[in-house]
């Protein structure tokens, strides 16, 4: 295997870079602006671009390069075609390999995969999941993502959409609808977003007192360290968060059993109360042999992309 390997995690508003040894040691870590005006069309040459500079300033050859993996926020299959980013302005398939071996024909092996996949590869590698072979990550932040890694390799599906682990319907009952047309998926109750709702909703069913109450307006955060500080109110809200959460990853466990649960995204750093919810919710739900299956929390955060992408190559 040659020396070197890079991760690019292709983001909205962020481009991530890595660039490793092939034994997996993060050398430097870089980043630059997504330029997603003219339809995205900018992005891939900045890429290469910056992979060249960067290569040139440590005084490393293409040619002693391994692999580029990267990982991008949309649809991608096994064959690393990506179907398209409407965060990136990339509205077609394409082929994302062929497009960085025209950029970069000195480095041929190219794989891509979507960076809730890639995530979750991270973290299984040298992250929240280390030791096991197998995962499904959920992504707690703006929406709920999800990845799933089987015997150590990315699952993408035949539509790429393996893994859309927010869209699983969870409450049948539900009138609002989804931001992807359905009533009832997981986002709706356990987003950052989807908190907030959850909570306002149970506040206008019920009369006890909370803090909450008093605020204009709250975030999930708010309502994370009310339930910390000991309120009622705001810690049965993350246990009913908790329990849809555990009652669509015991879906996931029928049908895959993985190793290890990993939570990630911006409201898994709420911390142990919130992780106690969803560990509570999941057994709750979970088929009997799969019922001791291990939650544990993310640990590369932001880096978890860099590192999945790399993994993919190496
Ligand atoms: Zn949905």
């Amino acid at each position: 295997m040659k020396p070197y390997a890079i991760g690019v995690d292709i983001g909205g508003t962020s481009i991530k870079f890595g660039l490793f040894t092939s034994q997996g040691e993060l050398l430097e870590k870089w980043s630059m602006d997504t330029r997603t005006e003219t339809g995205g069309m900018h992005i891939l040459p900045d890429v290469s671009k910056a992979i060249l500079r960067k290569l040139e300033e440590q005084k490393i050859l293409p040619a002693q390069v391994e692999g580029i993996g990267i990982g991008v926020p949309g649809p991608v299959d096994a064959q690393s075609n990506v179907f398209f980013c409407v965060n990136l302005g990339w509205k077609e398939k394409f082929s994302l390999k062929q497009r960085m071996n025209e950029l970069l024909p000195d480095i041929p092996k190219v794989l891509a995969a979507n960076d809730a996949n890639t995530a979750a590869l991270g973290e299984l590698w040298k992250g929240g999941g280390q030791g096991y072979k197998s995962t499904v990550m959920l992504t707690l932040g703006t929406g709920v993502g999800g990845g799933v890694v089987m015997s150590g390799a990315i699952v993408a599906g035949a539509h790429g959409g393996a893994g859309e682990i927010g869209h699983i319907t969870v409450n049948h009952r539900e009138t609002a609808v989804c931001s992807c047309g359905k009533r009832g998926c997981l986002e709706q109750y356990a987003s950052a977003r989807g908190i907030v709702r959850l909570a306002k909703e149970m506040l206008s069913a019920s009369e006890k007192p909370s803090a909450l109450r008093e605020m204009e307006t709250f975030s999930a955060k708010d309502i994370c360290d009310l339930a910390r500080d000991g309120e009622e109110m705001a810690h049965e809200i993350l246990l009913r968060c908790g329990r849809f959460l555990g009652r669509a990853m015991s879906f996931v466990a029928c049908a895959l059993d993985p190793d290890v649960f990993i939570i990630g995204g911006g409201m898994s750093r709420a911390g142990d109360i919130l992780m106690e919810a969803i560990r509570l919710g999941y057994r709750k739900y979970a088929f009997q042999d799969s019922k001791d299956t291990p939650v544990t929390s993310a640990r590369l955060w932001n880096d978890a992309g860099i590192y999945g992408c790399v993994k993919m190559v190496l």
